[in-house]
């Protein structure tokens, strides 16, 4: 059909996916391309006339090929960045084709509707409260602040403030309660919600980063006024988890709103043998999760869940006169998420979900966890190198020569290297490897390659001259 527009764009398209799809595997996992050469191929004046779709397609690809991480590499083990199962994506085109606003149902019953039953997927999958609401936001940093804004409302509704409509100006000072690791989008989160970061106490952690539930307990019997208490489960260096159920009991008997950041970790909720490391998170009033971290969904997709819908709407909600919003059956998103127009990113939610079960989302959970525990078992049992945490989850830490030098010079090393991909981070005082594994498609052999690419890294820097080679590694 020669009047289609479409057709030729979009074959074109899914060629060059394609072709980067099938070479993603054995393709060096960094970026190759500077910001110079890329600025050099892609910036030009704003063109006054249009240029050939066809073409513009064809330069982007071609810069892909500098310019991209390959994160969906098997060997990709930066920060805590899935790869994308190929329902997601293929569900993912079919949502920017059927280009949805879902911000209500009018505008989408299809997402609507879809994201209405995998909100109920989700909560049977985490063994959360049935009765939650749950709202596809972006990623965990909007998932932190959807659900920190229904604990506001809630926290100063039972003091009597209407947070809603008075603000914070003149309103019940909040206290806010983390540990020593949070992650910073809790901080961020506070920010955005006019609460501000000095409203947080920070509670000590253990050597392997959890809250100190002892010391939570002593700090919030000094507490006056509305508190809300921010728990990991997951800690972005070493997995762990903090202890949920002693801190949702502090929580309880002191009437403050428990709110858990389980970015990752809320997924090992999907596994039958690692739920116990998150025992007692079903206490807590909300939870903030990524799904283009662990389902292995394309970005941007996380889900804020709050146990009181009426709280969380009670924060979220927009209504205008010209909507056409519904209040009955059917499920309108503007009353659960930040955005107003917006992705209708249920769709590879609910795709992937169908498409892998409960079984195969445990699957997934499970072979990162054991690839994790592999590398740190092959990196372990090489002189000179030390694992610094517990692998409970899917995160290592390693070190190497126990020098912070040597340490980010093999990261660098194995950056420049491409077999795998890899960060350093700072835990309590001391350079380290952060190794995540959060891709379904990482196998036996793809742990083993990284390891030994890792070690043959070091043994090539243990020669006598490495410390005046050049090179900084990226320490994130
Ligand atoms: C990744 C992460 C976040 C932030 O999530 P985004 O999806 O990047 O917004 C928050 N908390 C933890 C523990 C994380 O790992």
């Amino acid at each position: 059909m020669t009047s289609d527009p479409f057709s030729p764009l979009l074959e074109r398209a899914r060629a060059h996916a394609l072709a980067y799809l099938a070479d993603q595997p054995d393709r060096h996992v960094g970026a190759r391309g500077t910001r110079v050469e890329l600025d050099a191929a892609l910036r030009i004046p704003l063109p006054a006339q249009g240029e050939d779709s066809a073409a513009v397609i064809d330069l982007l690809a071609a810069q892909a090929a500098q310019g991209v991480v390959v994160s969906g590499s098997p060997r990709y083990f930066g920060f805590v960045i899935g790869g994308t199962h190929p329902v997601a994506l293929a569900a993912d085109w079919l949502s920017s084709a059927w280009d949805q606003n879902a911000g209500i149902h009018a505008t989408s019953p299809l997402s609507a509707v879809v994201e209405a039953v995998a909100a109920d997927w989700i909560l049977e999958l985490f063994d959360l409260p049935h009765e939650s609401a749950v709202g596809f936001v972006t990623g965990c940093q909007m998932a932190n602040f959807t659900c920190l804004a229904a604990a506001r409302h809630a926290v100063l509704r039972r003091v009597g403030w209407d947070v809603e409509a008075d603000g914070l100006q003149g309103a019940p000072r909040i206290h806010v309660v983390t540990s020593a690791e949070s992650h910073v989008t809790i901080d961020v989160a506070l920010r955005y919600l006019g609460i501000g970061t000095r409203a947080l106490h920070r509670v000590p952690s253990d050597a392997q980063g959890r809250m100190r539930a002892d010391s939570l307990r002593e700090l919030v019997a000094t507490l006056e006024g509305p508190i809300i208490v921010c728990a990991q489960a997951g800690n972005v260096n070493t997995g762990s988890f903090d202890p949920l159920r002693r801190i949702a009991e502090t929580c309880a008997a002191h009437g403050a709103w428990l709110h858990v950041d389980g970015a990752f970790g809320l997924w090992a909720r999907a596994s039958r043998s690692r739920a116990a490391l998150a025992d007692g998170i079903e206490l807590a009033d909300s939870w903030a999760t990524d799904a283009h971290k662990w389902l292995n969904v394309p970005y941007d997709c996380g889900f804020a869940i709050v146990r009181h819908a009426d709280d969380h709407r009670a924060a979220m909600t927009s209504a205008a006169a010209y909507l056409i919003q519904t209040k009955g059956e059917e499920r309108d998103a503007v009353d659960w998420v930040p955005e107003f127009s917006r992705r209708a990113r249920g769709i590879p939610v609910y795709a992937t979900l169908r498409a892998l079960g409960r079984n195969g989302v445990e699957k997934l959970v499970d072979n990162c966890c054991e690839r994790a525990s592999q590398m740190a078992r092959l990196l372990a049992a090489h002189a000179g190198v030390q694992v610094l945490n517990e692998v409970v989850l899917n995160q290592v830490l390693a070190r190497f020569s126990d020098d912070d030098e040597m340490t980010r010079a093999v990261i660098k090393g194995v950056q420049d290297e491409g077999t795998c991909w890899l960060s350093g981070t700072t835990w309590h005082g001391q350079a380290a490897m952060r190794i995540s594994v959060s891709n379904r498609a990482t196998s036996e052999e793809d742990a083993a390659r990284s390891a030994s690419a890792i070690l043959r890294v070091f043994d090539s820097l243990s020669e006598p001259d490495w410390r005046s080679r050049p090179g900084q590694a990226v320490d994130v």
